[in-house]
């Protein structure tokens, strides 16, 4: 798309127009872009599993492999069947996101309760692994305004980092708290750590640690981006803090819906 009208430099209503019609030809160019790059990335993404998947089935077809090899190549199947049933998830999530359809109504919900949940389930998880969550809720009850699915989902990719990239035998510190105007989560780990120069980009679409690409348990590299197109939504933002091989703390903040009503989400109604 290279349309662009030219400008008379008269500065009259014909000038005006050019450049309204300009700038948004710059516009739809930079989505177009933006849409362009996202398929190449999660075709990129794709591929690998995919041929994974292929090598093991032919060889099982083709050879006559023993026990062992025929027991993991169908594991192999498995996991990557797995992990493009996950990529598939998010990248549907992202999708909606982009229509801006992430959920439809916002309700209001206390976050404490919301948050408690997903701590509950993680600490299954965490055990799995013989990690330990720690969770230090805070004293006030506090509500916010927006998608408790969503808020809860954004629970849920900070603590699956925090366990995914933590090592066995670790401790993660989960808490929440409010101020005046705001609330949120922390998460802290004693995991692997990210470099300063890779804080800002882990939360772009795909980008992942060289060192969390060769994990086991692969992420998609799409959690992060979720949660802040989750955060962009609420009007919320998100801090990190991490030393390579020390761990990471991550900061969520939302706007309070409420101030100090000391009463439970059922009862309170949106104004
Ligand atoms: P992934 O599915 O790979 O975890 P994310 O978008 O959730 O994708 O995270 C992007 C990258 O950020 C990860 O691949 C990892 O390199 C890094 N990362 C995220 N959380 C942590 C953490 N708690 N500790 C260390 N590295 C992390």
């Amino acid at each position: 798309l290279q349309l662009r009208l030219p400008l008379r430099g008269t500065n009259d209503e014909l000038d005006f127009l050019s450049k309204t019609l300009n700038s948004m030809f710059d516009r739809i160019e930079l989505a177009y872009g933006r849409v362009m790059q996202f398929t190449a990335d999660a075709s990129h993404e794709l591929r690998t599993p995919v041929a994974v998947i292929r090598a093991n089935a032919e060889y099982l077809l083709m050879e006559k492999p023993d026990e062992e090899r025929t027991a993991r190549g169908i594991a192999d199947i498995l996991k990557e069947s797995e992990f493009m049933t996950r990529l598939v998830g998010d990248l549907l999530t992202l999708a909606r996101a982009d229509r801006d359809q992430l959920s439809l109504e916002k309700e209001l919900f206390e976050m404490e309760e919301a948050f408690g949940e997903i701590v509950a389930r993680s600490e299954i998880l965490a055990a799995l692994q013989e990690i330990r969550i720690v969770y230090q809720p805070a004293r006030r009850v506090v509500a916010i305004s927006g998608y408790r699915n969503d808020f809860q989902r954004l629970a849920v990719i900070f603590i699956d980092n925090a366990i995914r990239y933590s090592p066995r035998n670790s401790q993660i510190t989960v808490a929440t708290w409010s101020t005046a105007d705001e609330c949120g989560f922390t998460v802290s780990d004693h995991g692997i750590g990210i470099s300063p120069d890779d804080q800002d980009k882990i939360f772009e679409r795909f980008y992942r640690v060289d060192q969390a690409r060769t994990q086991r348990d692969a992420g998609t590299g799409l959690g992060l981006a979720i949660a802040k197109e989750i955060l962009a939504s609420h009007m919320g933002r998100v801090a990190v803090e991490s030393e390579v091989g020390r761990g990471s703390l991550f900061t969520v903040s939302l706007p309070r819906a409420d101030r100090d009503i000391p009463q439970s989400a059922d009862k309170m109604r949106p104004q």
